[in-house]
């Protein structure tokens, strides 16, 4: 079977993957010149396999009026009347129960299992570099109120068999030294020692040439899919936005926070909103973190990748590809100087990345059967974890092709 990839970020690419290790003939199509350049470029390189919390939850309901009134510097939503951000809004609120976000979590958590184990899998049958390293995380929690709210949770991610560990202050320096000199509050942490990290970009990148080595997978970069040629609803070729169709016998949907362009064809992706994040890479020097941080209190995580290290951070519900300012850029910027300093914005050189995160409602992906086009296959909607939920998400959708 011919099978056309739509999307070559960390999803598409893990796709292909599977796909043509299941001996089909695959494509890989992406409108950039190259993989990996859409939401997977830049992000905080966390593979959290023991993390998976669904956004929607009723911590985050507490939140909420802070946030929709921009009082929250980690947020920035600007409401709009477009129905289906409003109808996605709705959704949102309905997934944050107590229960639903137990329900979301355990879900991702599976999936982001399923990652973990195929990680393995991949790692011992390809020789990538994407400095790929176990490198554990803590979560800093900034007062004993939200460290005591945190530990129901871990106790039942324990029960799920994940290794989670509440940590006091001076406990977490001992694993992770830079602590010492961290600015910011600290009550405890939570540390997750098998939490690993990895450059997603350069997944992507060392993937598709080894797939192309390998398994023959033909790459088509450059190209935009404008829609498909769909003679009473069964696919017979991928249509592009300035080249001639290409004919295939099924094709998987991995555009992430884009698919919203095709939908069009696909309704299932008006259910996808993008949420801006950004980051901002820097040499890592001497004394910095090497072990993976998230400040619960700024909304902040710090990844220490090969020499290099990011501060990836901020959610901002906007329109499509509005949310990139310098102000934000500059708000990150300050927020992890002011518990890193010096960390940030004196290096010889800082690259500043923003992306948009694709997130359902729930936060589950989105793994499906169009509903409308038959031999057509949705893999989007991976959120905040997108990195962490690809390999398990590929391998669901090679089971649903298949
Ligand atoms: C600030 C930030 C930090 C994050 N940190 C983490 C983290 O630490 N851990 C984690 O697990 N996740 C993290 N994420 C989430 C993760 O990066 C995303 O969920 C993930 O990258 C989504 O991957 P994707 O392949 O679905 O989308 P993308 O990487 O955006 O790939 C989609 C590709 O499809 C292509 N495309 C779209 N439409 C078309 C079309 N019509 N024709 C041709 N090509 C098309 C695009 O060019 C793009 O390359 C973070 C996200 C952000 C923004």
């Amino acid at each position: 079977m011919h099978i056309g990839i739509i999307g070559a970020g960390v999803v598409g690419v893990a796709s292909a993957y599977f796909l043509a290790r299941a001996g089909h003939r695959v494509t890989l199509i992406d409108a950039e010149p190259e993989p990996g350049k859409g939401a997977s470029a830049g992000n905080a390189a966390q593979l959290s396999w023991a993390y998976g919390d669904a956004m929607a939850s009723p911590a985050l309901l507490k939140h909420l009026p802070g946030i929709l009134t921009n009082r929250d510097p980690a947020f920035r939503v600007r409401l709009r009347l477009d129905p289906d951000f409003l109808l996605w809004g709705l959704r949102f609120l309905a997934n944050t129960p107590s229960w639903r976000w137990w329900s979301n979590t355990k879900d991702i958590l599976k999936l982001a299992d399923e990652s973990r184990r195929e990680m393995a899998l991949l790692l011992a049958e390809v020789d990538i570099a994407f400095d790929y390293r176990v490198a554990g995380k803590l979560h800093l929690y900034p007062d004993t109120a939200s460290l005591s709210a945190a530990r129901p949770i871990v106790e039942r991610k324990k029960r799920l068999g994940l290794d989670q560990r509440m940590l006091s202050r001076s406990e977490a320096e001992a694993v992770e030294p830079a602590l010492k000199a961290y600015q910011g509050e600290i009550a405890g942490a939570v540390y997750t020692p098998d939490d690993a990290l990895g450059d997603a970009a350069a997944f992507c990148r060392q993937l598709t040439a080894a797939m192309v080595k390998k398994y023959g997978v033909s790459p088509c970069f450059g190209r935009r899919v404008a829609g498909f040629e769909q003679p009473g609803g069964r696919l017979l070729a991928v249509r592009f936005a300035d080249c001639d169709p290409l004919p295939v016998d099924a094709a998987v949907v991995t555009a992430g926070p884009l698919i919203r362009t095709l939908a069009a064809a696909l309704p299932e992706a008006r259910g996808i909103q993008p949420v801006a994040g950004y980051s901002l890479t820097v040499p890592w020097r001497e004394g910095a973190p090497r072990v993976s941080l998230t400040d619960v209190k700024r909304k902040l995580a710090f990844a220490a990748i090969g020499e290099r290290f990011r501060v990836a951070g901020l959610a901002d519900i906007e329109k499509a590809g509005s949310g990139f300012t310098s102000d934000r850029f500059a708000m990150l910027r300050g927020a992890a100087n002011a518990v890193l300093p010096g960390c940030f914005g004196q290096a010889e050189w800082e690259w500043r990345w923003s992306g948009e995160r694709p997130m359902t409602p729930s936060s589950r992906p989105l793994i499906v059967r169009s509903q409308k086009i038959h031999g057509v296959y949705i893999n989007a909607g991976h959120g905040m974890l997108g990195w962490t939920l690809a390999l398990g998400s590929a391998g669901r959708i090679a089971s649903l092709v298949a």
